[in-house]
């Protein structure tokens, strides 16, 4: 890291705000103590950004904008390789922070790392790609045409779970589409947001295109959804943060796409390989401690293979390592915060009091919450509904496939969904018929490329993510007419 990133004050590293290329404390005089979850110790702080401090951000991204939405795509090409190189460079470094900084566990890290190469290949591969066309005038000797513009300063508020992914998707997209973006980092995972831009100064990314500023998430957000200069904000994070700044947005006519939380049904039919459902819908709910938006945490069975199912989704359950963070073999790391084991007690407690069964877990040691599997999960319980956001399944009997299907649709989310059968007119109808963004057939619901249409329908998002999809969201078309000759005048 570059050592103007931080102070060093009484043995912890403070970390200043990334603004016009420089490094700068902030005139708001508060700190946010970054916490490890695996011991609960503060390892770092970070300023906040101040009134000054967002205002500079928004002026330096408008300036930076003008220039960066001029440059020849083969400049950006180059820029977003070198970031890239980067990124190969200090891989061990970003990996060792995502596991200190937000508990991932260290292969879910290097993931995420992996993801962000690959994002940024892609990215790098639709630079070329941000296609108008022509079209018939009805005006004699005219031509139009239509042409893709960047749209300017985009802002990005991104969540805590997989900081450096989610946020790096955000920025290479927008600086590949020739915008400028102000980043506002999760309060949890601020020194993440440090990093990208200590990554993407050290690249050689120009001033102003990118600024970081972590600071209180509705100070920052109300005056980055203010201000007009800035032109669209992407936002990864809860239904509920989403559905406040969707209200800003239209209150401004910003653009804004949101990606937000979800409860996604993995449906197995009964004809399916119970042993590989097993071991899909286990790694579909418990990656990174179940803080997966697409974590399938409900896993509905058609009720012939129901108990088999179940006996051998426990047996696994209660197999899986669950620890150290830092150790290969663990599986289950620390939630993000403490009062999350709270929240997830809660949805639990609800639910055995209405009559659900714990079939394993519902403990935690600290924030590590030992994975958890209940039966007998109803619509009258909140866990039916809500989020979770932990390493918590329902296991659901369904009567039959059209019964699966109903109930993997009763849902106010849509983000992911997935079926497990080796009927294929079945899993085409389900793909067809399953109310989510994203369907995948033999699969668990988790799944992410950088190039695919990434986003959910209902209360899980608006707008996608990825590849040209991106590039869409990111720019804006303008119709172009060139006069051939001289057009005729009524008067
Ligand atoms: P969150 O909504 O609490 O916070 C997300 C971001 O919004 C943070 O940066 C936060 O500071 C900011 N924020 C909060 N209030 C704000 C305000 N008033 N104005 C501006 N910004 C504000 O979500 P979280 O707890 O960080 O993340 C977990 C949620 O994110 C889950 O619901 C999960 O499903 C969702 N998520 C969705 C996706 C997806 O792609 N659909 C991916 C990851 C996470």
């Amino acid at each position: 890291m570059n050592p103007q990133s931080y102070d060093e004050i009484d043995g912890l590293k403070h970390y200043k705000l990334f603004i016009d290329g420089g490094w700068r404390a902030s005139s708001r005089n508060a700190l946010l103590d970054c916490i490890n979850p695996a011991n609960g110790e503060v390892f770092a702080r970070c300023y906040q950004a101040g009134t000054a401090e967002i205002d500079d951000a928004i002026a330096s991204s408008d300036r930076a904008a003008k220039e960066w939405g001029a440059t020849l795509v083969a400049d950006r090409e180059i820029m977003l390789g070198r970031i890239s190189e980067v990124i190969a460079d200090r891989t061990k470094e970003i990996q060792e922070l995502l596991i200190e900084e937000c508990g991932s566990v260290y292969g879910k890290a290097l993931w995420e790392i992996e993801y962000v190469q690959d994002c940024i290949r892609a990215a790098a591969g639709d630079v070329r790609h941000v296609m108008g066309e022509t079209m018939p005038m009805t005006m004699p000797g005219q031509i139009g045409m239509s042409v893709r513009r960047p749209l300017g300063v985009i802002a990005g508020i991104a969540p805590f779970n997989s900081p450096f992914l989610l946020s790096m998707k955000k920025i290479v997209y927008a600086i590949a589409a020739g915008n400028s973006f102000i980043l506002k980092p999760s309060e949890e995972t601020p020194v993440s947001g440090a990093v990208m831009a200590d990554l993407c100064a050290e690249a050689g990314l120009p001033a102003g295109v990118l600024n970081v500023i972590p600071g209180v998430p509705a100070e920052v957000g109300d005056r980055l959804m203010a201000d007009p200069r800035v032109k669209m904000v992407t936002f990864t994070g809860s239904t509920r943060t989403g559905r406040h700044l969707a209200v800003e947005a239209a209150k401004n006519l910003k653009k804004f796409t949101l990606e937000m939380g979800g409860k996604s049904p993995l449906v197995v039919l009964k004809d399916a390989d119970i042993d590989y459902a097993v071991d899909a819908a286990a790694w579909g709910v418990f990656l990174h401690q179940g803080q997966v938006c697409m974590a399938n945490s409900k896993v509905i069975v058609e009720k012939e293979i129901f108990e088999t199912f179940r006996d051998k989704f426990v047996a696994k359950t209660k197999g899986i390592k669950v620890g150290d963070p830092r150790d290969p073999e663990t599986v289950i790391g620390p939630l993000i915060r403490a009062r999350q084991c709270e929240f997830i007690d809660g949805h639990i407690g609800d639910a055995t009091e209405k009559g659900a069964t714990v079939l394993t877990g519902a403990t935690h040691d600290g924030r590590t919450y030992v994975p958890t599997v209940l039966e007998g999960v109803t619509p009258e319980m909140r866990i039916y509904h809500e989020e979770t956001f932990g390493p918590v399944v329902s296991l659901i009997a369904a009567e039959d496939s059209e019964d699966a299907l109903r109930i993997a649709n009763d849902t106010s989310y849509g983000l992911s969904a997935a079926v497990i059968t080796n009927d294929m007119q079945k899993a085409m109808d389900f793909s067809m018929r399953m109310e989510a963004g994203m369907v995948h057939v033999n699969d668990c619901t988790i799944s992410d490329e950088p190039h695919v249409p990434f986003g959910g329908i209902k209360n899980s998002g608006f707008g996608r993510e990825g590849g040209r999809y991106s590039m869409e969201e990111l720019t804006e078309v303008k119709w172009v007419t060139i006069q051939m000759g001289k057009r005729e005048f009524s008067f």
